[in-house]
């Protein structure tokens, strides 16, 4: 058995198996069933029940938002914010679902002018989702309601740090599906550790959506590889927040001090890096330090952030300050006895002067701290930004419009936030995901949805066609005409002209 503990009291609040591969297999069977009934309740079934799901968690936001607070320790009002995030995706995959799925005709061109072309998106059958603890309800539901908008039955595996949070998402779904006098396994949940997670990989669902650590997809793919399933990896981050000479240092220091302390650190999209324009960069710092000395870890009402949920990433978080400040970095709060422990709280950390090339700046530090560095202009800082392993989210802060969003582009990042942070994670819209270690494959928005599909491309010969290009019975007259046809139409020399010629994309 798998017991799951308050990290800040230490508290045993429940159990639950160590499922099995078989019991794993079992339930990807019993998925199977499901999906085929779920996928042919068509688009109003579905939407109207994740619709019902999400009134459920609403109607019970303080219950799940107080066992999310148990589970993991994080502040109540944290968890009720990540109970709010989930419920706008479930409303957006719901209600855009068939708008981004269904069937729709394409243009099917001048050489093949007899076919009519449609292409669709089909669910892929059964999704294996994967979860870690630091948002244990709005990461799993960002891939969960999106592979059941697009149709697919999901067997989910939550952190083993989180299973009690994992156990109630997956009953209230099924208790949003009884009200229609439904009993179908269309979500379940099974519970373990790596082992867990490794036979589901294994199992030969269609689609592994995986979240967690860099190191753990790794094994997930090696895992997948077998039955050459496919995997979205949602991984780790370094991200790093960009701050112009122009830019409003209040709300810059202000957007730091929570994007790096929020969830103590514990958050994928994280600002674990600030680089500052020089002409800032000492008022930025002492905004921020200002800030930052103000926030007090603790299990009340009244503090920013909670325990450390995993005690071996404490260890992680005391290794790179202790690595930095030997390093030559100097502690602008805090010091290696914030985050020296014992017991689960750290105190906020903030680093200047610490080397690039220390751990506390390439590694995923995944707690209260932040590193803070000078930089000539926002040029400098992309390219300092851009030199991580990971490619995550980012933020920049910067008056000039156009300089922001030039940066923003140029930032080798999923997502980027200007003169805010994390904002894309409030746009259900917008797809969500990494590059590099910090992983491929996107959740949310219509790319989301898409993700948990197979595009399926269907062409119908409306009439005969002028050249018959695949039939045996294809003659050389035939073949010069279309000959003829692609020389005239695609063989002209091609030179820019009038406006077109040195017009840049935008
Ligand atoms: P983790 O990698 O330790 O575990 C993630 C999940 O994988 C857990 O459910 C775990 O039981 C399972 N697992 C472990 N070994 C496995 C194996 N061999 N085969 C299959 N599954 C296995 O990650 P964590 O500590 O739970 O989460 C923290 C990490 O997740 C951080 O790196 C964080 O940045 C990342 N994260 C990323 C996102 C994102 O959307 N990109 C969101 C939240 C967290």
């Amino acid at each position: 058995m798998l017991e799951t503990v308050n990290p800040a009291t230490g508290e045993v609040l429940a159990a639950y198996p160590e499922h099995s591969r078989r019991e794993v297999d079992a339930a990807v069977a019993a998925a199977r069933e499901a999906a085929a009934w779920w996928a042919g309740l068509g688009w109003p079934g579905r939407r109207v029940r994740l619709l019902a799901w999400k009134s459920h968690l609403v109607r019970y936001m303080g219950r799940l938002a107080q066992l999310v607070h148990e589970e993991t320790g994080k502040p109540l009002q944290d968890a009720t914010l990540e109970v709010v995030l989930a419920v706008l995706h479930i409303d957006w995959a719901a209600r855009h679902a068939r708008r981004v799925l269904r069937p729709r005709r394409v243009r099917s061109g001048l050489a093949a002018i007899h076919l009519a072309a449609t292409v669709e998106y089909q669910p892929l059958g059964v999704v294996g989702v994967i979860g870690p603890w630091n948002y244990p309800v709005f990461t799993p539901v960002g891939s969960i309601a999106y592979a059941l908008a697009a149709g697919n039955a999901v067997v989910f595996k939550p952190s083993e740090l989180v299973p009690a949070t994992g156990a109630w998402l997956a009953r209230s779904f099924g208790e949003a599906l009884a009200v229609f006098g439904d009993a179908r396994p269309v979500l379940q949940l099974v519970t373990g550790g790596g082992a867990t997670g490794e036979a589901l990989a294994r199992s030969g669902v269609a689609k592994i959506a995986f979240t967690g650590s860099a190191a753990t997809a790794r094994k997930v793919l090696a895992a997948a590889a077998d039955t050459l399933t496919p995997v979205i990896a949602e991984c780790g981050g370094k991200d790093a927040m960009l701050v112009a000479a122009d830019a409003d240092l209040d709300a810059a220091a202000d957007a730091a001090a929570w994007g790096a302390m929020s969830n103590a650190g514990q958050t994928c999209v994280g600002i674990e890096r600030v680089y500052v324009a020089e002409g800032a960069y000492h008022t930025f710092l002492e905004k921020l330090a200002r800030r930052v000395a103000g926030l007090r870890p603790g299990p009340d009402g009244g503090a920013a952030y909670g325990p450390m949920t995993s005690a071996a990433q404490a260890e992680v978080v005391a290794r790179h300050v202790a690595d930095a400040l030997a390093r030559g970095g100097r502690p602008v709060v805090g010091g290696p006895d914030a985050v020296a422990g014992p017991g689960p709280y750290l105190r906020p950390v903030v680093l200047a002067d610490v080397p690039e090339d220390s751990a506390a700046v390439r590694e995923e530090t995944f707690g209260p701290t932040v590193t803070v560095a000078p930089v000539p202009g926002l040029a400098e800082a992309v390219t300092l930004a851009n030199r991580s392993r990971y490619g995550l989210g980012s933020a920049v802060f910067a008056r000039d419009r156009a300089a922001a969003m030039a940066a923003a582009r140029a930032l080798r990042s999923g997502m980027t936030s200007i003169n805010s942070v994390l904002g894309f994670a409030l746009v259900p819209a917008l797809p969500f995901g990494g590059v590099a270690e910090s992983g491929f494959g996107r959740v949310h928005g219509a790319d989301g949805l898409r993700e948990f599909t197979r595009p399926k491309a269907i062409t119908r010969q409306r009439m005969r066609p002028p050249v018959n290009l695949m039939s045996f019975g294809r003659t050389p007259r035939d073949m010069r005409r279309i000959v003829t046809f692609v020389t005239v139409v695609h063989g002209r020399l091609y030179r820019p002209r009038g406006r077109a010629r040195g017009r840049r994309g935008r």
